[in-house]
């Protein structure tokens, strides 16, 4: 059995039930095989692929809190702090419902390679929380992250590990847990990204997963010769990363004419109106219906379904394993041209495949959603310089690290003779950044 097989085998079996970490980790092992093969010998001896594969360190804890009936709730709260090798731990922090130790580790090992991706001095790590702030007030959203930081706050620091927001973490929850981490530790510091504007937060950092995804995907179709102005865009989700890829595809000229959230969809035959999504999704929080009931030109349907729509370029832009093989037949039969991941790991590997076969082109999110990790980074730069930029010099850099990104899995993938397979071209690309790091520093 090659080494690889042998890694994957070994960790699956040790942590059973984990399915979305195992998806992701089999998934990066398929492509980065060719690089493994060329130094079977020396990753064996040093064992690297299974010091990649288990995280550095794991951290499971309660948070208790008390809800607006007076009523004591517990939840569980994780940080999985999975490879410093080429800078402190970084990534976001989801809450969901939906969230145990499999999905946030297979987020975890995502952006390992993500952040090694945006060139930016990042390690990888994730973390949250089965807690779910819909429905609840904002004093109850405050006492949880007030109760999840008091725990947090130990393991965490500006030059140590930086969560950030994720599904269900935004701007809000933020603040709640920056306030707490000050309260705690007594440091003004960069210890968390996505903060506020007023105190220490990027400009661009909102707008930066979306406007990065475009920002790739451009790349993406120019070198493939094709033009994104006027192109029908079917777009997934209606959170951060939805809102700003609608914004900046329309900026490009681009139709975005579908959104979604967890109950329903839209189609909107006059394109989406960002600034009436922005108003019910950011200001009121308030459910999809809203949007139908204002727009004369929306339908809305309850379910999945945006992938049944025509369109020239799908992004799927909600959470993980949406996009699924009917999705992708379906886009293929309308004609798709490219697919780009907003999400992490919101296609599904047989998806992807088929994708592949039929000559869509595919970003992966890894690489195409990596603009807001790498806005996080510049967040941190800016708060250890005790400075801010403008949003245009914020933007700028954006758009140069997307292009970069774009550039270097594309020619990773060209060196290994998988032209246009950015999959493959990502993940090597950031494999061997890693690797170069870990050798450097010993076992
Ligand atoms: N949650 C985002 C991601 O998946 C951003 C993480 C961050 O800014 O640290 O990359």
């Amino acid at each position: 059995m090659s080494y690889v097989d042998e890694v994957i085998e070994t960790i699956i079996e040790q942590n059973p039930g984990e399915a979305e970490f195992h998806q992701a980790l089999r998934e990066v092992m398929e492509s980065i095989r060719v690089v493994v093969e060329e130094n079977e010998e020396e990753y064996k001896k040093n064992a690297l692929l299974e010091r990649l594969a288990n995280p550095e360190r794991q951290i499971k804890f309660r948070v208790p809190w008390v809800d607006d009936n007076g009523q004591v709730q517990v939840n569980t709260g994780y940080r999985v702090q999975f490879n410093s090798a080429i800078g402190p731990y970084k990534g976001g922090l989801r809450f969901h419902s939906s969230v145990n130790i499999g999905i946030i580790k297979f987020l975890g090992f995502e952006q390992i390679f993500k952040n090694s991706l945006t060139g930016l001095p990042i390690g990888g790590g994730k973390g949250g929380s089965n807690f779910d702030p819909k429905g609840k007030s904002d004093r109850e959203v405050m006492a949880f992250c007030q109760s999840f930081m008091t725990e947090l706050y130990r393991h965490i620091g500006a030059d140590t590990d930086v969560p950030a927001g994720d599904i269900g973490v935004g701007a809000r929850e933020v603040g709640f847990l920056f306030g707490q981490y000050k309260r705690l530790s007594n440091l003004y510091e960069g210890v968390l990204t996505g903060k506020g504007l007023t105190f220490g937060g990027s400009l661009t950092r909102t707008e930066a997963t979306g406007y990065g995804l475009l920002y790739f995907t451009n790349a993406m179709l120019k070198a493939n010769d094709i033009d994104i102005a006027g192109k029908t865009i079917a777009v997934s989700g209606a959170g951060n990363v939805a809102i700003y890829a609608i914004e900046k595809a329309q900026q490009l000229g681009g139709k975005p004419v579908t959104c979604s959230d967890s109950t329903g969809w839209i189609y909107d035959s006059e394109g989406i109106d960002v600034e009436l999504l922005k108003e019910i999704k950011e200001v009121k929080r308030e459910r999809l219906t809203a949007y139908a009931k204002a727009r004369e030109s929306a339908e809305y349907h309850e379910g999945k379904g945006v992938w049944t729509v025509k369109c020239d370029i799908a992004l799927p832009c909600a959470t993980q394993n949406e996009l699924q093989l009917e999705d992708a037949k379906s886009l293929v039969e309308n004609g798709v041209l490219a697919v780009a991941e907003g999400a992490n790991m919101p296609t599904t590997i047989e998806a992807t495949e088929y994708l592949q076969e039929n000559d869509v082109l595919f970003a992966p999110g890894k690489a195409s959603n990596a603009g807001g990790v790498a806005t996080s980074a510049l967040e941190m730069a800016q708060n250890s310089q005790r400075l801010s930029w403008t949003f245009e010099e914020v933007d700028a850099k954006l758009q140069n690290i997307m292009e970069n990104i774009f550039a270097n899995a594309a020619a990773a993938a060209e060196e290994y003779g998988l032209d246009k397979n950015y999959v493959a071209g990502a993940n090597i690309a950031g494999f061997k950044k890693v690797v170069e790091a870990m050798n450097a520093q010993g076992i």
